[in-house]
């Protein structure tokens, strides 16, 4: 499958050299390809072909857009397992978690292929007899798309889908790990009928790609997810040429289980939410606060579905414990156990690397955890539950409202008023209520503080690829 100047046959057939860049198996360690290491003059030159590209593509009728994000959501469903197995190869996560990803990644391409059609402008009240006021939505250009590894195809379609909707073009820049599900996803889009230019794809390094598509004038918007240390150095770096920002940074997810709860939902969303994608999910539970009246009966459910979980390679049908994406992030989940475990927390599951592999972790479960420990203050990234009882909601809202973090957050309860009270005085972005499936295409994602800016998804998500332009009519 060809793609501009990055061909994915040819990547796999590359040889390592300064100019290719090898694509490892998280579990096994193998190499499973190459990608070029594009330089700063690709990066300009893609940059120039995005902009060349704009006229034609945000020329066409919403329509016509549309038709091609539906014919591509159409592509994505019918390669599903190829693309499931690609993304289980190069990420990890069980198939099962791939193949939901993949289902959610068309879904992003079908709800924009209808929002396409929907961008719409209004007419406003003109406070003179002679003269009308018009606003209109325009696709706001060339956008840079910088995206993380721990959802590589869902996260490039939440900026993709809504981008190309609008009439913008894009230049993608993955994350290493996972550049493959890129350029697989980029194959599929010129087999829908994506004309040439209007997506570029770059490989290599992201500081030296990164420089360029936050200081070229030609870039109007910066997308980003990824963690919230380097959003803020893109918002740094976008300031010279007052690029609009659309950041998706990181969570600190509390998980909040009042005293008249369901337990066996609570307990089984619990564990659904922490452990998939072995914890490495930006709005994974971080910290659980449990009422101390149900906090024995809860913990026991939790832990026998953490017993149940299968730690393996990602391809076998059985395992449900993915591993984590390298040895980076194994170092950090020891160093948050490890602090915790120091500072008087009680191990009562795992604490230890899994020995199914190089960089599998046991799940995890601390009890006694405190607010001085480096798990109730930073994201963990890592299949470790760390609990804590609680008696008083009031302190666990100032607990979660203390925090940098404002993406997402889980509440458990029956009574409809304790719900609503406590999941509207929560500074976060998202609350689930009893459920814990957050990622849906027409809702708005994003988070407040330094979680991020924006929110993507939604009926207002393809206005962020827009810019309003107001035009006074005198008659
Ligand atoms: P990351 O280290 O910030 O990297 C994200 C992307 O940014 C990668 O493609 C990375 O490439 C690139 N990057 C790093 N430095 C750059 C620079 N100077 N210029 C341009 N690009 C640069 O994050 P990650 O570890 O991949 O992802 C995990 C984080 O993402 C977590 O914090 C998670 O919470 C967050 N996340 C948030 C959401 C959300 O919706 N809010 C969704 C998913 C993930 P390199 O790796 O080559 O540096």
């Amino acid at each position: 499958m060809e793609w501009g100047r990055l061909t994915l046959a040819g990547a796999m057939a590359a040889q390592e050299d300064e100019n290719w860049t090898p694509v490892g198996d998280p579990a096994t360690g193998e190499t499973i390809g190459y990608v070029r290491m594009c330089s700063e003059d690709d990066t300009r030159e893609a940059v120039a072909s995005a902009h060349a590209a704009f006229a034609g593509w945000s020329g066409e009728a919403p329509q016509a857009r549309s038709a091609v994000l539906r014919r591509l959501a159409g592509l994505i469903s019918d390669h599903t397992e190829e693309l499931a197995t690609l993304l289980t190869t190069e990420q990890g996560k069980p198939l099962a978690e791939s193949r939901a990803e993949i289902a959610s990644a068309a879904g992003y391409f079908d709800f924009f292929a209808e929002e396409a059609r929907r961008v719409n402008g209004e007419i406003v009240a003109s406070p003179r007899a002679d003269s009308r006021i018009l606003v209109m939505h325009k696709p706001i250009g060339v956008v840079a798309a910088i995206t993380p590894w721990n959802f590589p195809v869902s996260m490039v379609a939440r900026k993709l889908a809504p981008a190309l909707a609008a009439g913008c073009t894009v230049v993608l820049k993955p994350a290493p790990q996972t550049p493959l599900c890129a350029l697989a996803l980029a194959a599929l889009c010129r087999m829908a009928g994506l004309p040439e230019g209007v997506l570029q794809v770059l490989t290599g390094d992201a500081a030296t790609i990164g420089a360029v598509l936050t200081q070229d004038p030609r870039v109007a918007f910066l997308s980003f997810t990824g963690s919230t240390a380097t959003g803020r150095l893109l918002y740094g770096q976008c300031a010279i040429t007052i690029k609009k920002l659309g950041l998706e940074l990181g969570g600190h997810a509390p998980f909040i289980v009042l005293p008249d709860a369901d337990l066996d939902k609570a307990a089984t969303l619990a564990v659904a939410a922490k452990f998939r994608n072995a914890g490495q999910t930006c709005v994974c539970p971080n910290r659980f606060f449990i009422h101390d009246e149900v906090y024995d009966d809860f913990l026991g459910r939790l832990l026998q579905q953490v017993d149940r979980l299968v730690p393996g390679d990602g391809r076998n049908p059985e395992s449900t414990l993915a591993p984590l994406i390298d040895e980076a992030a194994l170092t950090k989940v020891e160093r948050h156990v490890a602090d915790a475990v120091a500072k008087g927390a009680t191990l009562t599951r795992g604490g230890r690397r899994a020995a199914v592999g190089r960089t599998w972790y046991q799940a995890t479960v601390l009890e006694n955890v405190g607010p001085d420990m480096l798990v109730s203050c930073e994201e963990t990234f890592g299949p470790v539950a760390a609990l804590s009882r609680f008696t008083d909601v009031e302190q666990v809202k100032s607990a979660v409202n203390a925090s940098q973090y404002g993406l997402a957050g889980y509440v458990f309860g029956r009574d409809i008023s304790s719900l609503l009270k406590t999941a509207e005085s929560l500074d976060l972005g998202m609350v689930g209520i009893n459920a814990i499936h957050l990622g849906l295409e027409m809702a708005p994602i994003g988070g407040v503080k330094q979680s991020g800016l924006g929110r993507e998804g939604g009926h207002a998500g393809i206005l962020d690829y827009c810019e309003q332009q107001y035009l006074l009519v005198g008659l």
